[in-house]
């Protein structure tokens, strides 16, 4: 079993935040109990939050089968939990407050256009070159009353002119300089969603109180961007644990899409729930 982190601050909250986007496997086990485990040493709370705003992607039964594996692992979670599609109004509010501040603009790129951009500025490849930002204001209110369709990407560079300079602090990983900056003007609300993952999240752990948010290392960059719209919102800045990937037999991390043994599948060859659980990193 890997070594747990220091034990939290008493009363933390904590919380398992999965997408029902397909069936749990041993990665989400180990991220649930990871974050059950916590809450337990600080006497704090255990909370479960479903994140479907991706309607194209995510699907109801997902979210049962979610609720079932989990009360079969032996988990408990506190009630009501918060669906993140109920609450698409509130994130939008936190939107027009950040676009009201000039922080956010429309960008009306398609894939094909942001590729041809940093294809010819030799930029750094994942980074989208800015090619809206400047956008004279009538320009862009006339492609919006033309029905072109367009995201909301935040000014990163302004953010962080009213910000200043960003830390946060993970049991794991000890205390860490944010630099929001290295994943460019990120998209707040897509196309196809009127809200994107970084703002859903940080606008949820606020407000459901979350004091130590615990995922996985491979959203440690994330954390830079979570850490940013806490300070533009004056939301509170939790405490982090980042936790190291579960990995298969060949060290390879665990994924939906490389058909990872789900817990449903392990339950059906006969595993107990404290196997599985064992299996998981938390026997
Ligand atoms: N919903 C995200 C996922 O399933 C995780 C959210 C988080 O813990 O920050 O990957």
């Amino acid at each position: 079993m890997r070594p747990m982190p220091p034990t939290p601050p008493p009363g933390s909250v904590t919380r398992f935040a999965p997408s029902p986007t397909g069936f749990l496997h041993l990665g989400h086990a180990h991220s649930a109990l990871f974050a059950a485990r916590l809450a337990e040493q600080a006497g704090g709370r255990f909370l479960l939050r479903i994140e479907d705003i991706d309607a194209t992607r995510c699907r109801p039964e997902f979210t049962t089968a979610i609720c079932e594996d989990l009360a079969w692992l032996g988990l408990a979670w506190e009630e009501p939990v918060r669906v993140q599609s109920a609450r698409m109004a509130h994130y939008g509010a936190t939107l027009d407050s950040l676009r009201g501040r000039g922080l956010l603009y429309p960008c009306f790129c398609t894939r094909g256009d942001i590729a041809a951009a940093i294809a010819a500025a030799h930029g750094p490849a994942a980074i989208y070159p800015g090619t809206c930002r400047n956008l004279p204001a009538a320009e862009a209110d006339a492609r919006i009353a033309a029905g072109r369709p367009y995201a909301l990407r935040l000014d990163v560079t302004r953010a962080l002119a009213e910000t200043g300079p960003l830390h946060f602090t993970d049991l794991i990983h000890g205390p860490r300089r944010c630099v929001p900056e290295a994943q460019g003007d990120v998209v707040l609300a897509r196309k196809d969603i009127p809200a994107s993952y970084h703002l859903c999240v940080t606008q949820d752990d606020a407000e459901q109180g979350v004091t130590l948010v615990t995922r996985g290392e491979d959203l440690l960059e994330a954390t830079d961007i979570h850490r940013l719209l806490q300070a533009l919102m004056g939301w509170p800045e939790p405490l982090y644990a980042h936790h190291g990937l579960i990995t298969d037999e060949a060290g390879k991390r665990l994924a939906k899409r490389d058909q990872a043994p789900t817990l449903r599948a392990l339950r059906a060859s006969g595993m107990s729930p404290a196997e599985v659980r064992a299996r998981a990193g938390f026997p």
